[in-house]
């Protein structure tokens, strides 16, 4: 019997903990706990491919680029998107090779550096909310709104350094890469693609170009869902079960949604924007879109229990 086909998106915490600087050797150690988790679902016997974010390698590069500038050109957003899609590829293969290979498994492993198309008419280009790189104080973040066209938002109410860049967060189409990651998936290989939300690309008169924007993951996990056909879509995140009323005296967790009751708790404003919104989003559309048997969100060190059905929330079709 072939094994479900599935999709795991990693969240932050999979390669950084909220605590930590962000050194080689802490994401090296937080990679090896998460592909022990994906090596054992890999056991069971699920056709794996994986997709990650890259919020905090993204912003490290971009405050290298800014403060070594003066001695090499700083390169744009999209290539450092490439960037860490190579980085965090690099760290996740390379621990997923060495564990399958400790344990006789003979499954390759491969990174694809993975474009998303976005329209470049996206209501997000005219007003960009996604915060990214590093803070400003009021002089800095003037000057390089004048001088490099950045829009500028105060992303906290005071402190010396309240303001930062914000860049469109647009919405993904579909995977430019897709061909190269389904003939990599369907001959066997453990796929990591679409990493960071891919690197945004605009269709410039049937020509690809890279934009300064950055895509939810998850939103953009779910079209390489598409891609790969996958039956399951699971997003490992830092909390085990997605919440009703969340952060209120009256928080309850929830076992089991279906599409409409999703949408409906979407609309309630149950799940907060920028963070288990576009989760929730991006499991509806995996029902709805790629017809996908069931999307859940989990926390990583449950993924093995949420597949067996014992925790985390799934969401199903009506
Ligand atoms: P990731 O890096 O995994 O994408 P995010 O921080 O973007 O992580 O999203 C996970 C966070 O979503 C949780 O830590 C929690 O703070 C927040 N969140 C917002 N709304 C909810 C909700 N309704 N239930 C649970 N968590 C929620
Ligand atoms: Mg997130």
């Amino acid at each position: 019997m072939k094994g479900k086909r599935l999709l795991i998106a990693l969240g932050g915490n999979a390669i950084k903990q909220a605590h930590e600087r962000g050194t080689y050797e802490e994401q090296l150690k937080n990679i090896d706990i998460t592909c022990t988790h994906i090596v054992e679902i890999i056991k069971r016997g699920y056709r794996v491919a994986i997709t990650h974010g890259n919020g905090p390698q993204v912003g490290a590069l971009l405050i290298q680029q800014e403060e070594a500038a003066e001695r090499v050109p700083p390169q744009p957003m999209d290539v450092c998107g490439a960037m860490t899609q190579g980085q965090i590829g690099y760290m996740l293969q390379q621990t997923l090779q060495n564990k399958l290979k400790a344990l006789g498994l003979k499954v390759p492993v491969a990174t694809v550096v993975t474009q998303v198309l976005v329209n470049k008419d996206d209501p997000d280009f005219q007003d960009p909310h996604k915060p990214v790189g590093p803070f400003y104080d009021y002089e800095t973040a003037t000057k390089y709104q004048k001088e490099k066209g950045y829009f500028i938002r105060k992303v906290k109410p005071n402190g010396e350094k309240p303001y930062r860049r914000v860049v469109p967060s647009p919405d993904p189409i579909r995977t430019i890469e897709a061909e190269p990651i389904k003939l990599l998936y369907d001959n066997g290989v453990v796929v990591i693609a679409s990493g960071g939300g891919g690197i945004p690309v605009i269709d410039d008169n049937g020509m690809l170009k890279g934009v300064e924007a950055v895509i939810d993951k998850d939103l953009a996990g779910e079209r390489m869902a598409e891609v790969i056909g996958a039956e399951i879509f699971m997003i490992l995140t830092d909390v085990e079960k997605v919440k009703l009323n969340y952060g209120k005296p009256n928080e309850k967790d929830i076992d089991r949604m279906t599409v409409s009751e999703a949408k409906k708790y979407l609309e309630e404003g149950h799940f907060l924007p920028g963070s288990m919104g576009p989760k929730v989003k991006a499991c509806i559309r995996f029902i709805e879109e790629a017809h996908g048997e069931k999307a859940i969100i989990t926390s990583l060190n449950k993924a093995v229990e949420a597949l067996e059905g014992k925790t985390g929330t799934v969401i199903v079709p009506d």
